[in-house]
């Protein structure tokens, strides 16, 4: 599964970090972004548009553990702004 932000819906509010830290990050823009943790991809990645090669527009995979919570972000977001696919040709949200 993969996740990412529309971000031009992003409301900012950070629901989804107070949710998965692990995947959603703050920009330190008042923006949120997803990211690929250390913790279990060994680098971290942020895709913020400045360290990712697809920037803001880029997915972040979801480990399998966290697959739940992410998608608890995704129906509680206020924006309704974070978008996953389970495979690549199949967008859920
Ligand atoms: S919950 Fe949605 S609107 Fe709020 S910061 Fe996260 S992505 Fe942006």
């Amino acid at each position: 599964m993969k996740v990412w932000i529309e971000p031009e819906l992003c409301m900012g509010v950070g629901t989804c970090e107070s949710i998965e830290p692990l995947v959603f990050h703050e920009r330190g823009d008042g923006l949120w972004a997803v990211k690929e943790s250390a913790a279990h991809f060994g680098t971290e990645v942020v895709f913020d548009g400045k360290r990712a090669p697809h920037g803001r527009e880029g997915a972040a995979r979801v480990p399998d553990e966290l697959k739940d919570l992410v998608l608890e972000a995704a129906e509680a977001c206020p924006g309704k702004c974070i978008r996953v696919m389970f495979d690549e040709d199949t967008p859920v949200t």
